[in-house]
């Protein structure tokens, strides 16, 4: 008779992706959208806030159905195939790259310029950029999401895990928008964008930053979505985990507030706040090859 995988098969503890230090401080328990708790702990060794027990990777896939992108609300998108969350996605995409220095970088290099988009969802940020010219890829493992950019959007798009994916050509640039935190081993996948980049190349990483207005909300910060959001760096951490991999280090900058509804003037105001005040949850990094 086969046997039922009870918690412990489904479950891991892992060591510190950052330091490896296995030593961690439990900080708070959260139900996740089914009810069962989960623990952020912090590393012994560097400070690193995050998810211990975990789903192991192939558990956590069956979180990652259909209705993360259109039901829930407070967890992942009111509807993420709406012309609204497109022209929002688009609105902030436009910030990060101004922040980030991209069209200075984008006005230096040659005409072939290959764009790679990790964790795409729908790939609105690889339309942006194929409409700039750039030969432009997402990849996901949100299969939905896939097939709506590929059908409606007309995107190349992979479906699967970056890890396993072989490039027949290096990329000028590759982002990972608010992903990093979903990622089991984001070491190993920056690592390989570290490879997968040519000479002079850009990451830009974005992810829910730890300090800040994290703070203020305590538990229920917009970002603590247990099992889904595993890891929460602060800047540092982040830039620790890139100079490791590789890269230098060239630009940051923090925004979002998570208050009033996206779109909205409230959240408008608060967002412009949070950046002014350099208080925003988010925070984005580029780094060199
Ligand atoms: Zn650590």
């Amino acid at each position: 008779m086969p046997v039922k995988p009870g918690p412990r098969e489904i479950l891991e503890s892992p060591d510190c992706v950052l330091c490896g230090v296995s030593r961690k401080r439990p900080l708070f328990s959260k139900p996740s959208g089914r009810g069962e708790h989960f623990t952020l702990v912090k590393c012994a060794g560097c400070g690193l806030k995050y998810l211990s027990p975990r789903p192991t990777e192939e558990a956590l896939r069956s979180y990652y159905q259909s209705s993360y992108f259109t039901k829930r609300t407070d967890r992942g998108y009111d509807n993420y195939f709406s012309s609204e969350i497109r022209a929002e996605v688009t609105r902030v995409l436009e910030l990060n790259l101004q922040d980030l220095g991209f069209f200075k970088y984008e006005a230096s290099l040659a005409a072939s310029r290959r764009y790679l988009d990790i964790g795409c969802a729908t790939g609105y940020s690889v339309l942006y950029m194929k409409e700039r010219g750039w030969e432009s890829i997402g990849i996901d493992i949100a299969g939905p999401c896939i097939r709506y950019g590929r059908d409606n959007l007309g995107l190349d798009l992979i479906d699967g895990d970056y890890l396993t994916q072989n490039f027949d050509a290096p990329f000028q640039l590759i982002s990972l928008w608010a992903t990093l935190e979903h990622l089991h081993r984001p070491d190993q996948v920056v690592r390989k964008i570290h490879r997968d980049l040519a000479p002079g190349g850009r990451v830009y990483l974005s992810t829910c930053r730890a300090g800040g207005w994290m703070r203020l909300f305590g538990k229920n910060w917009r970002y603590y979505n247990f099992p889904e959001h595993l890891y929460y760096f602060n800047w540092r951490q982040l830039a620790r985990l890139m100079e490791e991999c590789g890269f230098t280090v060239e630009r940051r900058a923090f925004y979002g507030s998570g208050v009033g509804k996206p779109g909205g003037p409230l959240r408008k105001l608060a967002d412009r706040s949070a950046k002014a005040l350099n208080l925003g949850d988010m925070v984005i990094l580029s780094g060199i090859k």
